[in-house]
């Protein structure tokens, strides 16, 4: 039984490393990825605030050595859902089982001004960038901005708010600085109410300003102003923004997608293609675009495989479960745990924010990379803000 497994993010990772610790040598799975190596989003974060090194948050792909795993870079070009076959400049692969985990494509250019007059915080190479535009800022109007929805990792526009409070005050700079923060949703983790509360809490007692239910629809390069869905205008002098996200073209051409994103079946994420399953950021399959998200689907997924390759029991189905962490800054974290159930209210459970769920967002980070890679990631190479 060959499987195919397209993309090495948290998805692709996370099946990979599960299958071939059930099956070892026996399995037959090749792996493929564009990149050089792994990134956690929250490492983006990281590297912008000064935090951390990009040499010490990037997981390269040649450190991936699995019994049964054969990891290959290239870009996928072309996906045959019915034949489950791929062409990429690598070469051609085929098999019989096909898992779909190529994340969201982001696009800065479709949001008019971007490019040219703002930064985004979402891709890796321009948050790494972000390192040195930050330690140049002499402090101002700072405007944090989300461009369109859906976006990866929903609190991620919040904690940059908290997060960026830290590096200014810090450096010195809070009292010449206006920090605001302008987001789609009525409040920060819809999920949450609790959460959202706390962190509506720590906006107040910072002075970050808060922007719901609007979108920045454009920058105006000219007169550095941020255009918004309400149709007012925000001056910045540091734009930080979420870029739009979509299915990549690739998917998009292969006929997976409807509306925008893959759907699979909630329980099983089994696509409309038998054999051909999808997890993660890809997916519409309802709960929000994040990595502890696309985790959890990799794992039911390969349990079905398992139970396709003659593995014992009935495998579970999906229950839309997941742990977020959320970087408050002053070094604390706050954990939320919430279950997206097809028909029903997500109930979220918020904790903290507190030092010790600092230290279990890091441990959060470490054994991955130690189950995905194989090695060791200490907490200097990672410190957790
Ligand atoms: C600032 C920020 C902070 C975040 N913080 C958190 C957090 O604290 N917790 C959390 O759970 N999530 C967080 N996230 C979200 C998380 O990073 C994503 O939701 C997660 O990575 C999605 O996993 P995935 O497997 O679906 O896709 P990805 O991890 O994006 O993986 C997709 C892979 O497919 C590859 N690919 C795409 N197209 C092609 C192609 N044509 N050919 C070959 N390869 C291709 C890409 O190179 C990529 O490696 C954060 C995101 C950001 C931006």
């Amino acid at each position: 039984m060959r499987i195919l497994v397209l993309g090495a993010g948290f998805g692709g990772l996370e099946l990979a490393t599960r299958l071939s610790a059930e099956y070892g040598d026996q399995l037959d799975l090749v792996l493929i990825d564009q990149g050089e190596g792994f990134v956690f989003g929250f490492s983006k974060l990281d590297v912008m605030f000064g935090r951390a090194l990009p040499s010490t948050v990037v997981h390269p792909y040649c450190d991936l050595v699995k019994p049964g795993v054969r990891f290959i870079q290239g870009t996928i070009h072309s996906i045959d859902p019915t034949a489950k076959r791929v062409v990429t400049d690598a070469g051609v692969f085929e098999a019989d089982i096909m898992v779909v985990a190529l994340g969201a494509d982001l696009h800065p250019a479709a949001t008019p001004g971007l490019v040219e007059a703002g930064h985004e915080f979402y891709t890796v190479s321009s948050a790494f960038a972000l390192r040195d535009v930050l330690s140049n800022f002499g402090g101002g109007q700072v405007v944090v901005g989300v461009t369109s929805t859906p976006f990866k990792c929903p609190p991620a526009p919040s904690e940059t708010a908290l997060l960026m409070d830290d590096y200014l005050s810090r450096r010195g700079l809070r009292d010449g600085s206006e920090i605001t923060l302008v987001m789609p949703f009525g409040v920060p983790i819809p999920p949450s109410p609790a959460a959202s509360e706390a962190l509506l809490a720590a906006f107040a007692e910072r002075g970050i300003h808060w922007h719901p239910g609007r979108l920045v629809q454009a920058l105006d390069p000219d007169r550095s102003l941020a255009l918004l869905s309400d149709g007012t205008a925000m001056p910045f002098d540091l734009f930080l923004g979420v870029p739009v996200h979509r299915v990549p073209a690739v998917v998009e051409e292969s006929g997976l997608a409807v509306d925008g994103w893959v759907p699979v079946d909630p329980l099983t994420l089994e696509t409309a293609f038998p054999g051909v399953y999808a997890v993660g950021d890809v997916t519409s399959v309802g709960t929000p675009k994040a990595g502890v998200f696309a985790e959890g689907q990799a794992s039911v997924v390969a349990e079905h495989i398992g139970a396709i390759l003659g593995g014992d029991g009935e495998p579970p189905l999906y229950d839309g479960r997941g742990v977020c962490y959320l970087a408050f800054g002053a070094d604390l974290v706050a954990r939320v745990e919430v279950a997206f159930m097809a028909g029903r209210a997500p109930d979220g459970v918020f904790e903290g924010p507190s030092r010790a769920l600092s230290g279990e967002k890091g441990e959060f980070g470490t054994s991955r990379i130690r189950r995905w890679f194989d090695r060791t990631w200490s907490a200097e190479e990672h410190p957790v803000p």
